[in-house]
């Protein structure tokens, strides 16, 4: 039994020293890279690198590891990368967001079972006992957001209502009905509930017990997180999942909210170069790398997550040493090039947010008109002022303008009523390319 009054679900791990996570990551990775050899993916992999399980003397060895990506996944497409007979899994996910072969990852029961310890971690982590009451709005199918957050949700020994994604209405009455004290959503969900909310009247400080969020699954910046949290009266928590690591869980941010605890009992954390592979120093932006040291039906080395963040530091005032990072910042595959200018949509959305005349519904669509790349940012307006013309030419004007010297372009902005903009219910597609492909 977990001590309710103890800040810590698991004391023992999340107060390890430096030392302490270091001398269990060792012991984990090699073990790890033992069980590896049980798959024929990394058999051979090891096999034509030369390579033994007992080459892996330190942890700096894991540089020797190979790198996995989710072309791997894909090629080896359904089970080629498991570790181990597919007796012995009980659950299949796939993750979200991939184009031709899914990516398909396999679980034990002692995989579900840690999974679900990570995820009662972290929503403990953020002050909530088993008198809360928690509501998850995510898909409950292979979005690993739905089952991943119920069973870690029902751990905890929380009221777990698994609303699932959708029905706005009827997410809000759950809420009200049921005593609702947390709930996980998408960012982008979260403006659309209080959008709702506001429409049929519900004041969610009033009518409502909502203290805490966890937002996560989708890049979102300081400033939306800022938004939201002011919008319903919470404290919202970033939470960071990955179906190939397993889904939620593998980082979030504590009481402090300065940065994402990545657990280190579970993983590897490198930064490293997307370019060269190499790592970065503490600080500087590159792509994370996962290696996994608890996992059971499918361990992977060194996985290439393409998402962008850096490392804030190794100590934190809540007590726990495992690793902080960075918000993402973006993926290294999501970047736009548009007229020889690197762009990362979270920059976009950084500058609309600063916009208190600006809601959060924004689309950038991307088009080759006359043979130049243009890129125009429709953004939805917080109430509309039609009447003052003026005023609405001055605010696209400083739109541009705070974009320019953000992006380094100015793109064209289209000011649009609220509800205009495509809302999705799973991530928010914020990017539209049609641009021509050069031959
Ligand atoms: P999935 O395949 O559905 O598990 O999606 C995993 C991806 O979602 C990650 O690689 C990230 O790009 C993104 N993601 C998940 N959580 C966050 C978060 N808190 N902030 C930014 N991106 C996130
Ligand atoms: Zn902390």
């Amino acid at each position: 039994m977990v001590d309710n009054k103890s800040p810590y679900f698991n004391p023992e791990r999340e107060t390890l020293t430096r030392e302490g996570i270091e001398a269990l990551q060792l012991e984990r990775l090699q073990a790890t890279v033992k069980h590896c050899m049980n798959s024929p993916f990394y058999k051979k992999r090891f096999e034509e690198m030369g390579l033994k399980p007992e080459d892996i003397k330190s942890l700096d060895d894991v540089r020797k590891l190979p790198f996995t990506t989710k072309q791997d996944l894909r090629d080896t497409y359904p089970f080629g990368i498991a570790s181990v007979p597919l007796r012995k899994c009980v659950r299949l996910h796939s993750s979200s967001g991939t184009t031709g072969n899914p990516t398909v990852i396999l679980h034990t029961q002692k995989d579900l079972d840690e999974w679900a310890n990570q995820v009662a971690r972290n929503l403990w982590m953020v002050g909530l006992r088993p008198d809360d009451v928690f509501q998850n709005s995510s898909g409950y199918g292979m979005f690993t957001g739905g089952l991943g957050f119920q069973y870690g949700a029902e751990k905890l020994g929380m009221l777990t209502v698994p609303a699932a994604a959708g029905n706005t209405l009827r997410q809000i009455k759950f809420i009200k009905d049921f005593g609702t004290t947390a709930l996980h959503a998408v960012p982008s969900y979260v403006t659309r509930i209080y959008e709702v909310m506001q429409q049929t009247g519900v004041d969610p400080r009033k009518d409502t017990k909502l203290r805490v969020l966890a937002i996560g699954a989708e890049p979102h910046s300081e400033e939306q997180r800022k938004r939201i949290e002011a919008m319903l009266g919470v404290k919202a928590y970033n939470s960071f999942g990955m179906s190939e690591m397993c889904g939620p869980g593998v980082g979030f941010e504590c009481c402090e909210q300065n940065g994402l605890h990545f657990w280190e009992d579970y993983y590897i954390v490198e930064i490293v170069d997307p370019e060269t592979l190499e790592p970065v120093p503490d600080g500087e932006i590159g792509e994370l790398v996962l290696t996994t040291l608890q996992r059971e039906a499918m361990p992977l080395l060194r996985y290439r997550t393409r998402d962008l963040t850096r490392v804030l530091g190794r100590t934190c005032p809540c007590g726990r040493n495992h690793i902080r990072l960075d918000r993402m910042r973006g993926r290294s595959d999501d970047m736009i090039v548009l007229r020889g200018v690197n762009i990362f949509p979270i920059q976009i959305e950084k500058i609309l947010m600063q916009f208190p005349e600006l809601a959060n519904n924004y689309l950038i669509t991307l088009t080759t008109d006359n043979d130049n790349d243009n890129m125009t940012v429709e953004v939805e307006l917080e109430e509309l002022f039609t009447d003052d013309y003026q005023r609405l030419l001055d605010l696209e004007k400083n739109i541009k303008r705070a974009l320019k010297d953000e992006i380094l372009l100015t793109p064209h902005v289209k000011l649009v009523a609220k509800g205009t903009l495509p809302v999705s219910e799973g991530k928010a597609v914020r990017v539209v390319d049609k641009r021509k492909v050069y031959q």
